[in-house]
């Protein structure tokens, strides 16, 4: 039986890759991938070569068929997503569920490794020893609910957010009388910065400073 490595990838800076994460791509049969393009950038960057195999979201499922034919003919196969932990936020977590149902013998190792989660928490400068984290919040059905029960919430609410919406989600929060929010935006990158103030302060600084609407963010409500 073969084995099923889930690999954590650079979020940005491509030197946060673990040692064992390279290994576990040399020595990996094949690597499958949410993006092949994206992961071959990390790839070129450890000159590492292997077969690639794109699963992605909508793939998911049939993908983790041919995972199950290729752990029962003894391969290693590794999983990346395009940036972080895979499942978080992210593909994998089906495929995995499948694999463990199909052969709940095979092994399916973590290689742990960088979050936009994890990384954001660690330099919020909040109190971290309880939160939710709801990754991206729904764009229509629930999102309304969704805000109002992170306003109440008594400890921080983690979530993601792309750019395009960065602002509305702060209006929204305004709206809802949230007092503190911290962002981390383009961690782990050139224009890597931490934002804190109220909804409508940072409102008030993207909108004085439209080249900060960019990039990829970590919104943190903070009680
Ligand atoms: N699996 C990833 C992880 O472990 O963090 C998350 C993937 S999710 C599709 C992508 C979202 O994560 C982005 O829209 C952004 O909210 C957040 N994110 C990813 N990289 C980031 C970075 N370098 N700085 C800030 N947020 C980031």
């Amino acid at each position: 039986m073969g084995t099923l490595s889930i690999v954590a990838t650079p979020i940005g800076n491509l030197e946060d890759v673990t040692l064992r994460a390279l290994r576990t791509l040399k020595e990996a049969d094949v690597i499958y991938a949410e993006d092949t393009r994206v992961i071959s950038k990390l790839l070129a960057r450890y000159e590492i070569k292997k077969p690639l195999q794109r699963l992605d979201a909508a793939t998911e499922a049939k993908k983790a068929d041919e995972i199950v034919a290729r752990l029962e003919a003894g391969e290693h196969v590794a999983y990346v997503s395009d940036a972080g932990t895979p499942g978080v936020s992210d593909p994998g977590t089906r495929m995995v569920a499948a694999v463990r149902a199909a052969l709940p013998a095979a092994t399916i190792e973590a290689i742990p490794g960088p979050s936009a989660l994890t990384a954001a928490l660690s330099i919020a400068g909040i109190d971290t020893a309880e939160f939710t984290f709801l990754g991206f919040l729904p764009h229509k059905k629930g999102r309304q609910t969704a805000l109002r029960e992170i306003a109440e919430r008594e400890i921080p609410t983690v979530l993601y957010e792309s750019p395009h919406r960065i602002e509305k989600l702060l209006e929204e929060l305004s709206a809802l009388d949230v007092s503190r929010v911290v962002i981390a935006r383009e961690l782990t990158k050139m224009h890597e910065e931490l934002l804190a103030g109220t909804p409508a302060e940072l409102q008030a600084h993207f909108a004085a400073h439209p080249d900060a609407v960019r990039g990829e963010f970590v919104v943190i409500v903070v009680p």
